[in-house]
């Protein structure tokens, strides 16, 4: 596990701006070390945990872009067209037997070896081929459809980075590249939890005043998009000793423990309260909206986090910290998605001091603009307005009000976590 020091969350200031939390996990949190090889077939999404430097180069040869013809450029006429004998056949995975002379040239296919002396490929759609010769038009620049060794990487170039998710395009590459495996860092152990004497058991029956807990499932969704193996250790109600043991067990074994519920500062919020006796506690009040209440906790060296009860509010800390902190914890070089600019289809008052995180749905007008409509509902316990957007537009803390029409940020859910 990454021990971490009791205070590593401790922060002086009122609301605190994402970035203020977002430098504080950056400075005080450390990766797990663990380091393990696996197979690139297995590779995918796993967080690299070595530099990869390129053993060798790609393309490793010259070859053809195309099927076609390869000249010499010089052979070719500037002012109209160019017959030349066909001297050889290349295809791919051949060697030429013989270098094409002046005056030459060579049937080749793409992928093969650019046979020696050429330097230049005509594509056969281009061409007439009569007698054992090709006619070539003009106008062809020199170094057409072929591939330069090394113009993909060059031996010794670096291929992929330390902290890098990978994704499969990266592990074609260190395929490309010969090797069989790579070092990553092991995946994170989480441990998800959720908080509340109303709740029930999703297939379980409903008695007056209690809800399914839909909070349980979607934080382990979201760790699980992070790379993280999860424990779900279950649901507990608002009760102190049963709740704070969990807790305590849970940092035996795990990297990190997420909960939702009972973290704000009312009577009954009762996993601060629980947290402070089996941990060090530190309240942050994010400056965002919604989620503002994040419990930040370290129980045994582990950290804790203890993210609101309202559905949307989890959704919104869990991309806004919990995320960078599964980045941090696993080694992994993390930052949020780019927002894209789009046009406004709502206007909307904000108070300044606090990002807010309003969900739209992109629309594409008649026009070819791009236009985020507002869900109709913004209350943080509406799950509907997760499910029927497509993401969030990020309001900036300075601003107070958006006008239709205006551009504002938007980044969606699909690259979110
Ligand atoms: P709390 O933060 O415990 O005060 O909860 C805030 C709101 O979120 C209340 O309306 C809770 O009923 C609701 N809530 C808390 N936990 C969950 C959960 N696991 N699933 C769905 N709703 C929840
Ligand atoms: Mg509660």
């Amino acid at each position: 596990m990454a021990q971490l020091s009791d205070d590593c969350f401790a922060f002086g200031g009122e609301l605190m701006p994402i970035e203020a939390g977002l430098a504080l996990i950056g400075e005080r949190v450390v990766p797990v070390t663990d380091i393990e090889t696996v197979s690139l077939i297995d590779a995918d999404g796993r967080i690299l945990a070595e530099d990869v430097i390129a053993p060798l180069a790609l393309p490793g040869y010259d070859n053809s872009a195309v099927d076609g013809w390869a000249v010499r450029h010089a052979d070719l006429n500037p002012g109209g067209e160019t017959i030349l004998p066909v001297v050889t056949r290349i295809a791919a995975g051949d060697r030429s037997p013989h270098a094409v002379g002046k005056g030459e040239s060579a049937r080749i296919f793409t992928g093969a070896m650019m046979p020696d002396g050429t330097d230049t490929v005509f594509m056969q759609e281009d061409v007439r081929e009569e007698d054992g010769r090709v006619i070539l038009p003009a106008g062809l620049k020199k170094g057409a459809n072929r591939r330069l060794a090394g113009e993909d990487i060059a031996t010794g170039a670096p291929a992929l980075a330390s902290g890098l998710r990978l994704q499969p395009q990266h592990v074609s590459l260190a395929s490309a590249l010969g090797l069989t495996g790579l070092k990553v860092r092991r995946r994170l152990k989480v441990a998800v939890l959720s908080t509340g004497d109303e709740l029930v058991e999703p297939g379980r029956p409903l008695q007056p005043g209690m809800l399914h807990d839909s909070n349980r499932v979607m934080m382990a969704a979201l760790l699980r998009r992070a790379g993280c193996e999860v424990t779900d250790i279950g649901m507990y109600r608002d009760e102190p000793d049963a709740l704070g043991k969990a807790i305590l067990a849970a940092a035996k074994g795990h990297d990190l423990i997420i909960s939702s519920g009972g973290v704000s500062t009312g009577e009954e919020d009762y996993t601060r309260r629980v947290v402070e006796t089996v941990g060090t506690l530190v309240h942050w009040r994010l400056a965002i909206k919604p989620g503002r209440p994040v419990a930040m906790a370290v129980v045994d060296g582990v950290p804790f986090v203890g993210l609101p009860g309202n559905p949307v509010a989890v959704f919104v800390t869990f991309v806004n910290i919990v995320r960078a902190l599964v980045a941090r914890l696993s080694g992994e070089s993390w930052t949020p998605s780019t927002a894209v600019p789009v046009k406004s289809g709502f206007a909307y008052k904000k108070k300044t001091g606090r990002r807010e995180f309003v969900r739209v749905s992109l629309v594409r007008e008649a026009d070819g603009s791009i236009v985020a409509h507002k869900h109709p509902r913004e209350g943080a316990g509406v799950i509907t307005s997760l499910t029927e957007t497509t993401g969030f537009v990020e309001l900036p803390e300075p601003v107070t009000a958006v006008a239709e029409g205006d551009l504002i940020a938007y980044r969606s859910y699909e690259n979110m976590f």
